[in-house]
């Protein structure tokens, strides 16, 4: 039986999806088929994920349309060859490096942004010249089985396929010859998807996880950072993977940090925050027992209550956390936010040293000397410095981790270029061919390559 790999590849070997109008006329679609069918997206994204309209229509609709938007505008220009200069050894000629497609690209997404985490990478593989097959996260069962209806509808499905399914079928696509495999979702699954690629020695991108840490230092302000924090925390109920894992705050601020988020919470999700429609639910029954049980590692200043029925998990900060619990261990990926005292950011810097490389990394100063000095001494993903979340939605950023927490960037250009080679052509003129640069190697030749090289 032949492949989904294959079948594609068979279009893409045809050269039909070349052109940029092909490519062009695919993003279009793409866009039309989410304003098209926004509300059974804003549907959908509630009924697996609890996610507040609001709140879906940035993360999942708005975020990737404006993305898709900017590399139809930019499609020319991204993929026009980029002259750059030629040595005098190789005179006369010219020096261009061409991006090509790199054949047919595999994307592999999770289910906390099922949709942006999905589509938006597809969007740069096509915009790139590719065939893509996507496989949405069975988890969201909702969004997984509507995408499987509309992209066929919108899309050409003899170029981008999407399949569903769990651990077998994505054991099935890896196992078939791809160009690039773009993943996300954690690190273990990450290492299954390495060593596939391993076989044909085909490129990835891994957009993993991890613990993003936050520093408030002593000058912080602390009610903008409490603010900042707390919307980056409890954003689809912390199921965001550049989510503040934990907060280190100096200790002589602690007590005026932890009211002040006390404050952000009331503000912005009232006082019963599982009555508030800006809320949302963890994903599944097992992710709610998971991220119940990390409640053990420490004490709830604020919040702290459950419902199974609802899979709601209340926005809770943590006093007192046991550093060798669990909580402390794993990245949280729900709506708990662990409070460590520190004396000094370089206390803080030194755990952050001493832990695997964050996805991202948050710190709250009022002194540039402290923030340039964290970034310095610290390796990270990305970075906000008196923010949050907020370096992922400038397409400028290529987003991605280092080490622990992926490899590879995207986002904007970059996210195009990710599924490109850029091919170096030097073109010669054989107007003069001066024979300088062939043997008998004389003692004069040598003199000039001495003084030209
Ligand atoms: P998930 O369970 O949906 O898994 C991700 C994908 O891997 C799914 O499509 C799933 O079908 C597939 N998969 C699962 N097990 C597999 C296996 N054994 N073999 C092959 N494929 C398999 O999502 P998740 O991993 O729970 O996602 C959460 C993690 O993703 C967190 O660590 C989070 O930080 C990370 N994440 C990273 C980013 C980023 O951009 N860097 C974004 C979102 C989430």
């Amino acid at each position: 039986m032949t492949s989904v790999a294959d079948e594609l590849r068979t279009t893409y070997s045809s050269g039909r999806i070349r052109p940029l109008a092909w490519r062009k006329h695919q993003l279009e679609q793409m866009v039309k088929m989410l304003e098209e069918n926004e509300s059974e997206f804003l549907d959908a994204l509630a009924v697996d994920l609890g996610k507040p309209r609001v709140e879906g229509f940035i993360t999942d609709i708005a975020f990737v349309t404006s993305e898709v938007k900017s590399m139809i505008k930019n499609l020319k220009k991204w993929n026009k060859p980029e002259r750059v200069s030629t040595p005098i050894i190789a005179m006369p000629g010219k020096s261009r490096l061409a991006p090509e497609p790199v054949g047919v690209v595999l994307v592999i997404a999770p289910w906390n942004y099922p949709i942006h985490l999905l589509l938006v990478p597809v969007a740069g593989a096509i915009a790139a010249g590719n065939a893509v097959v996507m496989k949405p996260s069975e988890v969201t069962v909702t969004i997984s089985a509507l995408l499987a209806t509309l992209v066929p509808k919108y899309l050409d499905s003899s170029a981008i396929a999407l399949v569903e399914g769990g651990v077998a079928e994505t054991t099935d696509l890896l196992e078939q010859h791809f160009d690039h495999i773009f993943y996300t979702g954690n690190g273990t699954v990450g290492r299954v998807v390495m060593a596939a690629a391993v076989k044909n020695l085909t490129p990835v991108t891994l957009e993993l996880g991890g613990k993003s840490p936050v520093i408030v230092d002593a000058s912080a302000n602390l009610r903008v950072a409490a603010r900042r924090v707390a919307w980056g925390k409890w954003l689809n109920a912390g199921q965001t993977c550049i989510a503040p894992d934990y907060v280190m705050v100096d200790a002589s601020v602690r007590d005026g940090f932890v009211d002040e988020l006390g404050k952000a919470i009331t503000e912005f999700f009232g006082s019963e925050p599982k009555e508030s429609e800006s809320y949302g639910r963890i994903v599944s029954p097992h992710h709610f027992a998971r991220v119940s049980a990390l409640m053990e590692g420490g004490t709830a200043a604020i919040g702290g209550e459950t419902d199974s029925s609802e899979r709601y998990i209340a926005p809770t900060v943590l006093l007192d956390v046991d550093p060798s619990s669990q909580i402390m261990k794993e990245e949280i990926f729900g709506p708990l936010l662990p409070i460590i005292d520190i004396a000094s950011t370089d206390e803080a810097i030194d755990h952050i040293n001493a832990n695997p490389h964050p996805l991202a990394l948050y710190v709250f100063t009022g002194e540039k000397r402290v923030a340039a000095d964290v970034v310095n001494r610290t390796t990270a993903g990305g970075v906000t410095v008196n923010g949050t979340i907020m370096h992922f939605s400038n397409p400028n950023l290529p987003f991605g981790g280092i080490g622990e927490s992926g490899m590879g960037g995207y986002h904007g250009k970059s996210g195009v270029r990710l599924f490109q080679h850029l091919k170096p052509i030097l073109t010669r003129s054989t107007k003069m061919d001066p024979s300088i640069a062939y043997p008998p190697y004389t003692e004069r030749k040598a003199k000039i390559f001495r003084k030209v090289l």
